[in-house]
C-alpha cells in the first residue's frame, strides 16, 4: 500500500489527525503491532471484495494482521487448519461452543473443568436453552456414549483437568463422538501444544486461555480456538444446519463456500464478530512474544513441578499430591501415552489439618505469589475451597478433589532449590502454634 499523502494547507484540527499518521514502510523482525480499529481500502473494488470474499483487512473486529500472525502461529503449533484469537479463554470456550450448539441443543461435558466453564454452561447456556450432561470419567468412553442424545452437538473436556489433574483419553472419547458426527472440543490450557496436541489424537477443536502459558508472563488476557478444518458434511452435516443450509436460496451455505473449514468460518464471521470479544492487537503481540519461548518455559516448569511434587509427597504435613507425573496418580498410565515430554506444572496438594493449615502455609510462602492465575513464569498458589470453589457445597468440592486443606500450585521457572526451600519454610509454619494457642498454654 502506498503511504498516504500528508495534508497541506489544512487547519490545526485536520493536521492533528492526518499529519504523520502512517509509518514509513519497513519490515520489523518482531510481529508488528497493528493497533488500529481498521484499514483504509486501497480502492472501491477492494472494499467490495473485502465485504464479499473477506479479502484483506477492513476492521479489526473481523481481522487484523497482528492477530492473524499469532493465529497462524497457534494453528501451526496445534497442528490445526486455522485459529481464531479472542479476548480471553472464556471467550474462546463461549465462541467455540456457540458455533456448535444453540437453543434446544445438548453438550456433554467433563465434570472436572475450570469453574468459569462450568458456570458458563450451568447458568449462561442454560438460559439460552442449551442443556449439559456432566460426565465424571475422563477415560471411560462408555460414560460419554451413554450421555449422548439425538440433540448432542459437542463433547467438551480439558486435556489435563482442573483441579484433579486427570488426563483425557482423547483418542477413546473423540472416537465415540465421531461415530455420531459429534466433535470433541478440548481445553488444552494446562498442557499447551508443546506437551500435547489434541488434534493429533482425534479432537476436532482446541481452545486455550492464552492468558496462561501461551503469554506466559501474566501481562495480558487472551484466548484462542484452533479448528482441524476437517468438518465432514456426510457424517456431521445433519447436526449443523447453520453450516449446511443456505440462509436464502441464492446465498451459498458455509459448507458450499468453505468446505471442511466451514466451522471456523461460522466461529469467526458469525459468532465471534457478532458477540465481539476481539483482543487488542497489543495483547496479541504479547501472546505472540510469549509463544516464542513456550517450549523452554514449559520444559522448565514441568521439571520443577515434578521435583516439587515428589518432594511434597514425601512430607508428613501433606495428605496427598494430585500430580499426574507421580506414579500414584490414577491418570499416570494415560499420561505416559499423552504427555511424553512432561506432565505440566499446575496441580493440587492437600495438607493435613484443613483450612487453617492451608491458610498458614499460603501466608508463609514468599517465592510463591498468592493469586488466582496459572501458567506464569512466577510460581503461584491459591486456596480453591475459599476462592474459586467457594460457591460449591462441601460434597461437590470433595467430588472435584478440593477439600479444606487443598491448595493449588502453579510452578514457575525459578530455581528448584528456592521453590523447595520456600515450601519447606511454609510447611514448618503450618506446625507452629498460633498466637492464640500460645496464649492458652
Ligand atoms: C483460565 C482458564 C480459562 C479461562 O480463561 P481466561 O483467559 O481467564 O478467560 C479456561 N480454561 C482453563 C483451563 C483455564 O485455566
Amino acid at each position: 500500500m502506498t503511504a498516504r499523502q500528508e495534508p497541506v494547507n489544512t487547519g490545526f484540527s485536520t493536521r492533528q489527525v492526518h499529519s504523520g499518521a502512517t509509518a514509513r514502510p519497513s519490515t520489523p523482525r518482531t510481529i508488528p503491532i497493528h493497533l488500529t480499529a481498521g484499514f483504509p481500502f486501497e480502492s472501491f473494488a477492494q472494499a467490495e471484495a473485502h465485504f464479499d470474499a473477506g479479502e484483506g483487512f477492513g476492521y479489526t473486529r473481523v481481522g487484523n494482521p497482528t492477530l492473524d500472525a499469532v493465529e497462524r502461529k497457534l494453528a501451526d503449533l496445534e497442528g490445526g487448519a486455522s485459529a481464531l484469537l479472542l479476548a480471553s479463554g472464556q471467550a474462546a470456550v463461549t465462541v467455540a461452543l456457540l458455533c456448535l450448539a444453540g437453543a434446544g441443543d445438548h453438550i456433554v461435558c467433563a465434570r472436572h473443568v475450570y469453574e468459569g466453564t462450568r458456570g458458563l454452561l450451568t447458568e449462561n447456556f442454560a438460559r439460552l436453552g442449551i442443556d449439559v450432561t456432566w460426565v465424571d470419567s475422563t477415560h471411560d468412553a462408555e460414560q460419554w456414549r451413554a450421555a449422548i442424545r439425538p440433540n448432542t452437538k459437542a463433547f467438551f473436556a480439558e486435556s489435563i483437568s482442573n483441579a484433579r489433574n486427570d488426563v483425557l483419553d482423547i483418542a477413546a472419547i473423540s472416537a465415540v463422538g465421531r461415530e455420531r458426527g459429534i466433535p470433541l472440543v478440548v481445553d488444552n490450557t494446562f498442557a499447551t501444544p508443546y506437551l500435547l496436541r489434541p488434534l493429533e489424537h482425534g479432537a476436532a477443536v482446541v481452545v486455550h486461555s492464552a492468558s496462561k502459558f501461551l503469554s506466559g508472563q501474566g501481562a495480558v488476557l487472551g484466548g484462542v480456538i484452533v479448528d482441524d478444518g476437517a468438518f465432514d458434511e456426510e457424517t456431521a452435516g445433519h447436526l449443523y444446519p447453520q453450516l449446511t443450509e443456505r440462509r436464502t436460496p441464492e446465498a451459498p451455505s458455509l459448507v458450499e463456500r468453505f468446505g471442511a473449514r466451514a466451522r471456523m468460518s461460522q466461529m469467526r464471521d458469525s459468532v465471534a464478530s457478532r458477540l465481539g470479544p476481539t483482543p487488542s492487537p497489543l495483547s496479541a503481540f504479547f501472546i505472540g512474544q510469549g509463544i516464542e519461548t513456550l517450549s523452554l518455559r514449559v520444559q522448565r516448569q514441568s521439571s520443577n513441578a515434578l521435583s516439587v511434587a515428589r518432594w511434597l509427597a514425601a512430607r508428613a504435613e501433606i495428605e496427598y499430591v494430585d500430580y499426574v507425573g507421580l506414579e500414584s496418580h490414577p491418570s499416570h498410565l494415560i499420561a505416559q501415552k499423552y504427555l511424553p515430554n512432561g506432565y505440566g506444572s499446575v496441580f493440587t496438594v492437600t495438607l493435613r489439618g484443613g483450612r487453617e493449615q492451608a491458610r498458614r502455609f499460603i501466608e508463609a510462602l514468599e517465592v510463591f505469589t498468592h493469586m488466582t492465575h496459572l501458567g506464569d513464569v512466577r510460581s503461584l498458589v491459591l486456596h480453591p475451597a475459599s476462592t474459586s470453589h467457594a460457591q460449591r457445597t462441601a460434597a461437590e468440592r470433595a467430588q472435584l478433589g478440593v477439600t479444606e486443606g487443598t491448595v493449588r500450585l502453579s510452578v514457575g521457572i525459578e530455581d528448584e532449590s528456592d521453590l523447595i526451600a520456600d515450601l519447606d519454610r511454609a510447611l514448618r509454619a503450618t506446625l507452629m502454634p498460633t498466637e492464640s494457642e500460645e496464649e492458652l498454654t
